[in-house]
């Protein structure tokens, strides 16, 4: 498989390329050079495959055969040797749970399968490869439990002191192995443009190979199609079946079309966003107006300018029209979502997370106003017990910590502080040379 850059279809590279080197240009993306549908007897016949025999084969769509069969199933064995279930709350209702992985949100589907898809693709030799991730919470943590123990790659991520949550910098600090955690006096914006800073230093770069666990990498978003083949597959062939995204980013969202194009019958997805809806507004006017971020209870999609929105514009030649027949948007304010957490609460006994709440409020809204009788699937990104004062003083009901997370509260914080300045972060990899 070649990728193709969305800004300019001449450039294309191969797989190692598009991983290692995650950006062709400022503004673009790389996208598989094309998307075939697998014969519709491999989705008639998906529902006795289990998860990991599903995603080879859709890796093996997506990604091509240049790794080989053997090294693709490897991956995926390693990668997903967590639950995905699919919950029924009604009938025609299903909340597909993907908070089971070691960060208990769906970020980690991604970052395992592609801290070892890089560690296969990184040229052999003896250096380690350094990874930097800066990260303002969930992401930084995905990423740094998808490397840890993976050979020949250490993890290096940047936090804002006292800006993540109490959860969040346990998660991000107990891990040691191949993972430190440098706790920055200042913002995500100073570590964002720390990490830039030092990927750009062309000092450095002679003395360390340096990369980066860029959120725009191809390689986070094909395995995040795999668990839609997988929910698909259980509900049966003739089910008409909507699956309802909380988006910020956009990845989760285009990684669904992936699977549509890859021939997964579906009748719609829906976008469903908080107060920061870009995608929302541009599927109504077809224009891109990002606007100021707005802080939501739902935080991990305050994103006003969703880097995936180049493949989706791309994935239907920049009509607007076109993605409308396939995606449905809507907008949720707090207020909603608060509502919707009480509401699954009550009416089916169901803890849900802000994120999942808003999924949920937009399968809610589309069959109210575009198909009643459909089956709905909503995903819920992150585990409840991640957001434990809001769930409770919501649901009234007190959400059990998780042993992982419960250990990792227990565990010693290991971080090391670090000026919000170039100059002590060189210092520090320069350390890393010995
Ligand atoms: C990142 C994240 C999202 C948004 O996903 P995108 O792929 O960026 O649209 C939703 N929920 C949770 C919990 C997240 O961490």
């Amino acid at each position: 498989m070649r990728f193709r850059s969305t800004a300019d279809p001449t450039v294309r590279v191969d797989l190692r390329t598009a991983v290692l080197h995650a950006l062709p240009a400022p503004d673009a993306l790389y996208v598989p050079e094309r998307i075939d549908p697998l014969p519709p007897e491999f989705w008639r016949e998906a529902s006795r495959l289990p998860f990991p025999a599903l995603a080879l084969r859709l890796a093996r769509a997506l990604l091509g055969d240049e790794l080989g069969e053997r090294v693709l199933q490897r991956i995926v064995e390693d990668a997903f040797d967590f639950e995905v279930p699919l919950v029924p709350l009604s009938g025609r209702l299903h909340v597909l749970e993907l908070f089971h992985g070691p960060t208990l949100a769906f970020k980690d589907f991604a970052a395992r399968f592609m801290a070892r898809l890089m560690a296969v693709l990184a040229p052999a030799g003896g250096d380690a490869l350094h990874v930097l991730v800066a990260t303002s919470g969930d992401t930084g943590s995905a990423v740094a439990h998808g490397f840890r123990g993976v050979p020949g790659i250490r993890v290096h991520v940047l936090y804002p002191a006292g800006r993540v949550s109490r959860i969040q910098e346990a998660q991000l600090t107990t891990i040691g192995d191949n993972v430190a955690a440098l706790e920055v006096d200042g913002t995500f914006d100073d570590c964002q443009r720390l990490v830039k800073a030092a990927l750009l230093d062309p000092d450095l770069g002679r003395r360390l190979r340096l990369a980066s666990a860029n959120s725009v990498n191809v390689a986070r978003l094909v395995p995040q199609s795999f668990y839609y083949a997988w929910a698909r597959s259980r509900l049966g062939p003739d089910a008409s079946v909507v699956f309802a995204v909380p988006s910020g980013n956009l990845g989760n969202l285009t990684a669904g079309l992936f699977a549509q194009r890859l021939g997964m019958p579906v009748r719609a997805f829906v976008a469903a966003q908080n107060v920061n809806d870009t995608l929302v507004r541009y599927l109504a006017t077809g224009r891109v107006e990002p606007r100021e971020t707005a802080a939501t209870l739902s935080n991990a999609m305050d994103v006003s300018r969703p880097s995936n929105l180049a493949r989706i514009v791309d994935l239907y030649g920049a009509d607007a029209a076109r993605a409308r027949a396939d995606v449905h948007g809507f907008r949720f304010d707090d207020e909603q979502t608060r509502a919707a957490m009480r509401e699954v609460s009550t009416r089916y006994g169901y803890l849900v997370d802000p994120h999942g709440a808003v999924a949920y409020l937009g399968l809610e809204s589309f069959r109210a106003q575009v198909e009643r009788d459909v089956v709905g699937v909503f995903l819920a990104t992150a585990h409840p017990a991640k957001f434990p004062e809001l769930v409770e003083r919501e649901t009234g009901r007190r959400v059990e910590l998780p042993p992982e997370l419960r250990e990792a509260l227990a565990r010693p914080k290991q971080a090391r502080r670090l000026a919000a300045d170039f100059g002590a972060l060189r210092e520090y990899l320069l350390d890393l040379c010995g």
